[in-house]
């Protein structure tokens, strides 16, 4: 993509600014480096990130590290232990691990030809070793840190103190006392992607008919893994609830992946449960079901992410660009984009939840409204352009930082 056919969601004035803060950046050589090209939210971004960067003139490149399975269980107990205190504690066999991978990395990976650096998430987090004089590295935190297991935070604090800055999506997932400077930069969608790119109704209307829904009656909708934090018993019981009151069919879409034995749990819990009601669809969609995805956020007359916990929620602003109010779990990155009365709903129990759904299904102008507020919160907000800018307005400030500092 280039830059410029974002003038059409953003206008040409947006373009402009950017171009201008890309301009003092033309040719410096920028890296990413994260764990893997596919899946996650993590390289879809960067997918999209690094032309757009080499189409302002920025020499960005890509690169992953490698690591075998003993590696990413490791980085995995990392990731899980940095989120929050847990039995399984890191032993010294596992750093021995964490760091031979790193080592082997070390000479895979040659960061000396570039300027800034971003490393993305923990896992490659070791390569900061490899810092030569004049380099910007960045941490890119995709993680809530703010209660980590103190051992493992230790552990990471050696090499992120290194670092020249920590890049966190909400100020609260950020950890108190981080000696660095600290940068809140909030994920994004891109309006051009498959998964959010506007539908002919045919295709809609046609995609619901395979999944036997019937496109004249409302529907309520949640997309997301079948992942117990996802509440998708509580959309359930407040489905129910709406049941009551209202004519109307519910959508669970999601998928897990193979490896994940909790995620095929819970879908067949979530299937018991829902053969037992009626007009409940459990959609188990393939991971590359971007259009079916965009259909159902579409046909949607209401939207519900009523997670437990939850860290950006990016369904939440894909249904938000598509002019759905949402109503979403009080928590994490639902609080930030939910404009509780204005886009959508923020609640805090499965009642509360019931009672939202049930008010923007009986009032249907006040959903469209608060939609086209969505909409609008998204455009100026969470759009890819607007993380691009962040991103570079971010490098601008550490390559003049010595400057600053002198
Ligand atoms: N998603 C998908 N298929 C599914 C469930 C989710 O493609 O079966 C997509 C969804 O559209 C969104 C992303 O996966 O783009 C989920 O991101 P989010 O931040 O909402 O939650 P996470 O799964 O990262 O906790």
């Amino acid at each position: 993509m280039l830059i410029e056919q974002y003038a059409t969601y953003i206008g040409e004035g947006n373009i402009e600014e950017i171009k201008a803060v890309a301009e003092p950046l033309k040719g410096l050589k920028v890296l990413h480096v994260n764990s893997t090209k596919l899946g996650g939210g993590v390289s879809e971004i960067l997918y999209r990130l690094i032309p757009l960067m080499r189409d302002l003139g920025i020499d960005a490149e890509w690169q992953v590290i490698k690591g075998d399975e003993e590696f990413f269980k490791v980085t995995k107990k990392i990731h899980n232990l940095l989120h929050m205190p847990g039995h399984d504690r890191l032993t010294s066999e596992d750093i021995i691990t964490y760091m031979r991978t790193t080592h082997t990395n070390l000479s895979y990976i040659d960061t000396s030809p570039y300027d800034i650096v971003f490393i993305h998430d923990p896992q490659p987090m070791g390569l900061i070793v490899n810092k030569r004089q004049g380099q910007k590295w960045i941490w890119r935190c995709h993680i809530d840190i703010s209660t980590p297991d103190e051992e493992t935070w230790k552990f990471i604090e050696m090499f992120v103190n290194a670092y020249d800055a920590i890049v966190f999506h909400i100020a609260e997932f950020a950890k108190e006392g981080v000696k660095i400077p600290k940068f809140i930069i909030a994920p994004s969608i891109d309006p051009f992607h498959d998964k959010n790119v506007e539908l002919d109704r045919n295709f809609i209307t046609s995609t619901l008919e395979k999944f036997g829904i019937d496109p004249k009656r409302p529907l309520v909708l949640q997309v997301s893994r079948f992942d117990r934090l996802k509440d998708p018993f509580g959309v359930l019981q407040a489905f129910k609830m709406v049941k009551r009151a209202c004519d109307c069919q519910l959508v669970l879409a999601g998928g897990y992946a193979s490896d994940d034995p909790e995620g095929e749990e819970v879908y067949n819990e979530v299937m018991e449960e829902a053969s037992k009601m009626k007009d409940v669809f459990v959609l188990n969609l393939p991971p590359d079901s971007h259009y079916e995805i965009n259909a159902l956020q579409r046909a949607a007359t209401v939207v519900v992410q009523k997670s437990i916990r939850e860290g950006f929620g990016l369904v939440v602003t894909e249904a938000m660009w598509k002019e759905k109010p949402v109503v979403g779990g009080n928590v994490g990155g639902i609080r930030r984009q939910i404009v509780n009365g204005f886009t959508g709903y923020l609640v805090n129990s499965i009642e509360g939840t019931a009672y939202r759904i049930r008010q923007l299904l009986i009032n249907s102008e006040m959903a469209k409204v608060m939609g086209r507020n969505a909409k609008e919160r998204v455009r100026h907000t969470f759009l890819i352009t607007r993380q691009l800018k962040d991103y570079l307005v971010l490098i601008n400030y550490l390559i003049n930082s010595d400057h600053i500092q002198r």
